[in-house]
């Protein structure tokens, strides 16, 4: 089918939810994407941060069709071995103690924040039901989530949204103290804001906000929906700040592709919510659970998180020294770029007429290469940037 019949069939068919690019793509190998005309893109996408091993890897692949032709889903009123092993494996390499599973990122946080608050009220009573998030965060589209984002242009059109959120500054630690009360349960921080505009939280902060929290048992939660799974060089972003989070989400690159969210907690909350109190139809899926046990053992391992630093350190020095490139900032495979001039949606439009697929976060280019990427392809890519951005500067 050709790209003008694709574009008519969605526009006649599918809600116009999504402003996209004015081309269809039908298939994928490693970092290389071809749309529905034969033309190839090097994909600096990941599809936002999903296909952590690029398009269609070799070993999920074999992962997966292997779960579909044993079984494809069986309810959680069963007991099911690949969902069981994806926990333990997840358990193990995190430190943490207990996990749920739903399928995307924003149900990942729809669980956090059931967990924070019947932890709270548990032990401290009805009222003690607030969560404090940063201001310019996000963590999801459903109405509860929209209310934990950060960002006034998502509380629109969907009144009432869920009560019981306030937005403290980022990097301000006295903002968050002056929104600490009795009522306070959670704090929910993503460590590097990427929606937002690719904008990595401050050391001292995030330590202080650690202390402030265990000072009144508030429940620290980490949003490692984009951020984890290796995206930032270690297989969480939290640990490169040195805190212990109580729970965290995890969704994008966990299944490689497949929907499947997790929320994963410390022993002492590890029965916060029990029998009848949370659940999803689909979460944890054998063959979601399959792709991400594949994934993660590939991503968890320590040469390949290595090896995400250092193409990140690379990436990052090659575009700072671009003339017309105004700062350059992320950790790791996650980056953004604030342009001197120009804006970033018509560097993405030039990019991609030149085979190179971007994103855009706010005001910036943003890039999440798949974290296989090679160095020639890192070159290749950023060789089309750079002439792209020269051009729109000019
Ligand atoms: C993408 C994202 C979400 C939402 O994930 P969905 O799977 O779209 O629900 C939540 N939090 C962060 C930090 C994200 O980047």
């Amino acid at each position: 089918m050709q790209f003008s019949d694709i574009k008519k069939q969605e526009q006649q068919n599918m809600m116009p939810a999504y402003a996209r690019f004015d081309i269809a793509i039908v298939e994928g190998n490693g970092v290389v994407a071809k749309d529905s005309e034969g033309k190839t893109y090097l994909d600096f996408t990941s599809g936002i941060g999903v296909n952590a091993l690029g398009f269609c890897d070799a070993s999920w692949i074999e992962a997966i069709t292997k779960q579909a032709s044993a079984l494809q889903h069986v309810s959680n009123l069963y007991y099911q071995p690949v969902q069981t092993a994806l926990a333990q494996r997840l358990c193990e390499l995190s430190g943490f103690s207990k996990v749920f599973f739903g399928n995307s990122g924003a149900e990942a946080n729809e669980c956090a924040i059931k967990l924070a608050r019947k932890y709270s009220t548990d032990q401290y009573g009805k009222k003690r039901n607030k969560i404090i998030t940063l201001v310019n965060s996000f963590h999801g589209r459903t109405v509860t989530t929209l209310s934990a984002t950060g960002q006034d242009s998502f509380h629109q059109y969907f009144y009432p949204f869920t009560e019981g959120f306030v937005y403290a500054q980022a990097n301000d630690i006295k903002s968050v103290e002056s929104f600490v009360g009795d009522e306070t349960c959670a704090v929910l921080i993503e460590m590097i804001q990427g929606e937002g505009g690719v904008m990595p939280l401050d050391m001292q902060f995030v330590r202080e906000l650690e202390a402030l929290c265990q000072k009144h048992d508030i429940l620290l939660i980490v949003d490692e929906v984009q951020t984890g799974m290796g995206r930032t060089g270690t297989l969480f972003c939290y640990e490169q700040y040195g805190i212990h989070p109580d729970v965290i989400t995890l969704s994008k690159a966990l299944g490689g592709g497949l929907p499947i969210g997790a929320c994963l907690c410390t022993e002492r909350l590890g029965t916060v919510l029990s029998s009848g109190m949370h659940g999803s139809t689909f979460g944890g899926n054998p063959i979601a659970c399959a792709g991400a046990l594949s994934i993660l053992e590939r991503v968890a391992d320590s040469d390949f998180l290595k090896q995400v630093a250092e193409k990140g350190v690379y990436i990052q020095r090659k575009i700072a020294d671009m003339e017309d490139v105004a700062e350059v900032r992320g950790m790791g495979m996650m980056i953004g770029i604030v342009l001197k001039n120009g804006t970033a949606k018509d560097v993405a439009v030039k990019c991609l007429e030149k085979g190179l697929l971007v994103l855009t976060a706010k005001t910036l280019i943003r890039l999440l290469p798949p974290l296989t990427i090679t160095y020639e392809e890192i070159d290749r890519g950023l060789t089309i940037l750079a002439d792209v951005i020269k051009e729109v500067q000019a």
